[in-house]
């Protein structure tokens, strides 16, 4: 790509590292930023670099926030004692757009997945399980219906059960190998009411 001067190059190049971007795409939006007013193309860059500067996990449920403690769990109005597992925050997100869950999560970051080297270890498990030592009457597992999500439900709920916490799993309303974060919200709901004890 050395037709273009090293600059443009440079910009291809790293927006052809995004997910989803081939090097025509990267080409295409290094043109359509480069063709930008200027202060447009400066916000883009602010905003990326404040994000990565300053979002970081929630000390309580994992997720991404610019505070210490996120929102969610610092809102006196949701039940802290019902804490909904979930694979990563975009799942988080689906679930908060319904609107109706009142409950908090907790975020793993991942799932168990001996396939890919990932063990219970990888994965924020340790800090549910030292969020059970408050008052907790009830963990929903929400992970994605994939084999990797099945794991990691089937072995929270093991570790779970000895404690006496009820331990439930969203019903099966989402279709198998389905991610939660493109499911709709009428199906998402469902899986919640129609959840099942573990
Ligand atoms: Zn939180």
């Amino acid at each position: 790509m050395n037709y273009y001067s090293s600059q443009i190059s440079k910009l291809i190049e790293e927006l052809s590292k995004l997910p989803g971007i081939g090097s025509k795409t990267a080409q295409r939006l290094a043109f359509h930023i480069i063709n930008m007013p200027e202060e447009q193309a400066v916000r883009l860059a602010d905003s990326i670099r404040d994000a990565k500067q300053n979002v970081h996990y929630c000390k309580e449920c994992f997720t991404l926030t610019d505070a210490d403690i996120c929102p969610i769990c610092k809102s006196p109005d949701r039940d802290h004692g019902v804490i909904m597992v979930v694979e990563n925050p975009r799942d988080l997100a689906a679930y908060e757009k319904t609107g109706k869950f009142e409950g908090v999560y907790h975020v793993l970051h991942g799932a168990i997945s001996p396939m890919l080297g990932i063990g219970p270890g990888d994965i924020k498990l340790k800090e549910l399980m030292a969020r059970l030592q408050k008052d907790v009457k009830e963990v929903i597992i929400a992970t994605n219906s994939s084999l990797e999500g099945e794991t990691t439900a089937m072995y929270i709920s093991k570790l779970i059960k000895p404690t006496g916490i009820r331990v439930t799993r969203i019903a099966s309303g989402v279709p198998v190998g389905g991610d939660l974060e493109y499911i709709d919200e009428v199906t998402l709901l469902r899986a919640l009411e129609g959840r099942v004890e573990l």
